[in-house]
């Protein structure tokens, strides 16, 4: 698919602004009725979902062209996928993929933001998108008897993630995966030199790169004979789990987020926690495991031109209603002690992190206030912790937290669920 591939979507935008917010029987209160965190910042209409598809249709009818203001449009957007979720509500049209394409046409034609080339030559280089030693990659897993499928089969397999590996504040919840893999009985194997999945790079519109990546990735895994990879990254889980689906190359893969897979373990019996663990707590939704994380629907067809939208033969959308809600809820809820309250919004129209779609690379500033908004919403439940499943929303909540003095804490699921049970 390319940009002119979504015209029709494009010029269905009725510039009614619902992208902007929550639908309203789902809205819990006037100060969170927002789900856009760019057009809450910049309060300008090209900066919403909507505001993008009409940029799009203007490209494509060359009224417009890429230039450094419309390249600070295009990338102060999280691709966090909000504006799709709650354009869906009502009407059957596009809307991320569109605004992905705007990024990935931009690229093509080498209009691109140096920050971002910096980080995928990085990726080119090393295969990863943090900048640094792809021999150190595996250090998270020092120590833990596990084996590397690059050389042994495995059936199982836990893919740690760039953001995971190399930062260690997220090498306890890796850690803790394997070791309660290994208490259910399960030999999950790793590659001490792991390459990126390629989700971001597609994000930030490097389509040519994601594809590579996959492909790498998936010769690695069918030459394990691996039937199941588990991540706790939602980025990770996003890329493997629908773009590659999308790019044609996942097959009979099964993709699970730690969340799913310790969840069917417990309800399995075969993990039992037991240990009090006394916190109380709100769940942050990652966009890439919430409405992202439901499967990529393939559809092939034609929209028939008309005043009523028809599709020949019916096109069946990705809504966000399908995402993984509930086996993070459920494992929190297994864990004897653990108390957890809602936030205002959540699940499909949980509010971003602000980490996403290369927004903590190219714009620090703007990725801050998006986290900082939603540590108000957490704020306000009373909590004392806040937890996730993704090392980016993590990463992105600590570096708020730290900055704005409170003394919040930060947890993944398979932390506690790692404290009730080892
Ligand atoms: S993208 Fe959808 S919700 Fe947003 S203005 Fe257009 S039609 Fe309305
Ligand atoms: S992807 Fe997220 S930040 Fe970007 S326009 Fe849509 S809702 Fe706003």
């Amino acid at each position: 698919m390319t940009l002119i591939d979504y015209q029709q979507d494009m010029e269905t935008c009725c510039r009614c602004s619902a992208c902007k917010f929550i639908p309203l029987e789902n809205v819990k209160g006037f100060e969170h009725a927002n789900v856009c965190p760019s057009i809450s910042r910049f309060e300008f209409h090209a900066y919403s979902g909507g505001g993008r598809l009409g940029l799009g249709v203007a490209l494509l009818e060359k009224k417009i062209d890429y230039s450094d203001k419309l390249l600070e449009v295009v990338y102060n957007c999280q691709m966090c996928g909000a504006c799709d979720t709650s354009c869906k509500y009502a009407m059957d049209m596009e809307v991320l993929d569109p605004i992905n394409e705007i990024r990935i046409t931009g690229v093509a034609g080498g209009h691109t933001l140096p920050v971002l080339d910096k980080i995928i030559a990085s990726l080119r280089q090393t295969g990863t998108m943090v900048p640094g030693s792809r021999a150190k990659r595996g250090d998270w897993a020092e120590g833990l008897d596990v084996k590397d499928f690059t050389k042994q089969k495995s059936e199982v397999i836990y893919h740690a993630g760039c953001r995971t590996a190399y930062s260690r504040d997220m090498w306890p919840a890796a850690r803790a995966s394997i070791k309660l893999m290994q208490k259910a009985g399960i030999e999950a194997g790793i590659a001490p030199e792991e390459t990126c999945c390629g989700g971001r790079a597609y994000q930030m519109g490097y389509r040519d790169d994601a594809i590579d990546q996959a492909k790498r990735n998936m010769d690695a895994i069918k030459k394990a004979g691996a039937k199941t990879l588990v991540t706790g990254c939602a980025e990770c889980y996003h890329a493997f789990k629908v773009l590659y689906d999308k790019f044609g190359v996942r097959g009979d893969l099964e993709v699970l987020h730690t969340s799913e897979y310790f969840d069917q373990l417990i309800r399995a019996g075969r993990l039992k926690p037991e240990k009090k663990v006394d916190l109380y707590v709100t769940y942050h939704d990652p966009c890439h495991l919430g409405r992202q994380g439901e499967p990529y629907i393939r559809w092939q067809g034609k929209r028939r031109p008309g005043q009523v939208i028809l599709f020949d033969p019916p096109k069946e959308f990705r809504r966000g209603t399908f995402g993984v809600y509930g086996p993070p809820r459920d494992v929190i809820g297994s864990i004897p002690g653990i108390r957890l309250t809602e936030m205002a919004r959540t699940k499909e129209y949980a509010w971003c992190c602000g980490a996403g779609g290369g927004v903590r690379e190219t714009n620090p500033a703007f990725a801050r206030w998006t986290a900082n908004e939603r540590i108000g919403e957490v704020a306000e439940t009373g909590v004392e912790a806040i937890v996730t499943g993704c090392p980016g929303c993590e990463d992105s909540f600590r570096e708020a937290i730290k900055a704005a003095g409170n003394n919040l804490k930060v947890f993944d699921i398979v932390e506690l669920l790692a404290e009730s049970i080892l």
